[in-house]
């Protein structure tokens, strides 16, 4: 039998693998072989794995990756965000976007505003969605941050308005959306069990085929190529937000793509990384960008206020900060607080 993969890279491209791709028979759960899909969409790359006696089962789980990327890209003229960022006035939209506004409004008023969908006109400015990177003056920032304030984005119902000169900008939300509609897509395919890396987006359908629990690895922001520690889950995401995700370099300074709404510029709060262990992929897209925003006392504030997920730390020294819930299933060779 094939060794499977004990760990996943948060946020890189690969699962670190041991098998030989493909489609193979498995020992033990009947008659499910493995399926293996790597996918380029929402500006990353995807890995798929998924173990299911349906052999179109991993190109399902593309075709519903490639429709949402088709819907939220709002650089795409026909996708739905596009109509909805360039109609002026209001609009009606699909039950999908609903609730993906809807949990990001959730959060952005948890977070006091360090969530902010509208922070699309000050991203441009960067240049983090035309990768033309610029850093923009202090004249250029105050006259952007007035067009970002998600309490002006009115939604009712399935209507809704962005005013205009203001847009929408669901980068820091779509990788969950999209890994909860894939683990919804297997439980209706009757998969047996799966894990799919959207990015810095991990989420477990299941257990591992052998019944054992998932360990998910979470990147060390100082060298992403090795791991601070991992974590045990089954259904679960692991989402992971990290100031070297993507960024750029211009006269020695480092700025990268998650930004603070109050200042137009990239978080800097004191924190390398903020990993969120919860049951919604999307839920946990959206605290990783607004917990980093916070800083690490803000997040525990967040944390202690509202629960509902378990974190990990990494703050600008390397101290690595863990949420109790995660006591037994955090497993780490450095020293680490927990905090309660
Ligand atoms: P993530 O990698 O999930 O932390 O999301 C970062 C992406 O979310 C960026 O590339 C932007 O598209 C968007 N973003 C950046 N800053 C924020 C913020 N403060 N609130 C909401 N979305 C943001
Ligand atoms: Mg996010």
């Amino acid at each position: 039998m094939k060794k499977f993969i004990d760990f996943i890279c948060v946020a890189s491209l690969v699962f670190v693998t041991f098998s030989s791709g493909g489609c193979s028979k498995l020992s033990g759960i009947g008659e499910a072989s493995k399926y293996e899909k790597i996918v380029y969409a929402m500006d990353t790359i995807m890995q798929l794995d998924i173990y299911s006696t349906d052999p179109e089962v991993s190109q399902k789980a593309e075709d519903e990756i490639m429709r949402l990327d088709k819907m939220l890209d709002r650089g795409d003229e026909e996708s739905e965000i596009y109509k909805v960022n360039h109609a002026g006035k209001a609009v009606t939209v699909s039950d999908e976007i609903v609730e993906i506004i809807s949990m990001a409004h959730d959060v952005s008023v948890k977070s006091g505003g360090a969530f902010d969908i509208t922070i699309a006109p000050v991203m441009d400015a960067w240049g983090f969605y035309s990768k033309s990177y610029h850093v923009p003056s202090d004249d250029e920032l105050d006259v952007l941050l007035k067009k970002v304030d998600y309490s002006k984005i009115s939604l009712d119902g399935n209507t809704v308005t962005v005013p205009d000169g203001m847009e929408l900008d669901l980068g820091g939300i779509a990788k969950g959306y999209t890994s909860d509609r894939l683990m919804e897509l297997f439980k209706r395919d009757g998969v047996h069990s799966a894990i799919v890396s959207l990015g810095g987006n991990v989420q477990a359908f299941g257990r591992k085929p052998d019944g054992s629990l998932w360990n998910v690895a979470i990147q060390d922001p100082e060298k992403p190529d090795s791991y601070i520690g991992s974590v045990s889950i089954e259904n679960m995401a692991v989402v992971t937000s990290g100031s070297y995700q993507r960024y750029f370099e211009r006269d020695g300074i480092t700025y990268h793509h998650i930004i603070d709404p109050y200042e137009g510029r990239p978080a800097d709060n004191g924190l390398s990384s903020v990993t969120i262990i919860t049951e919604s992929g999307m839920l946990g897209d959206a605290l990783s960008t607004a917990l980093f925003v916070l800083g690490l006392d803000g997040a525990v504030d967040y944390w202690h206020t509202y629960g509902g997920f378990q974190a990990v730390f990494v703050d600008n020294n390397g101290k690595i900060y863990i949420t109790a819930g995660l006591e037994n299933s955090f497993k780490c060779e450095r020293s680490y607080d927990i905090i309660q």
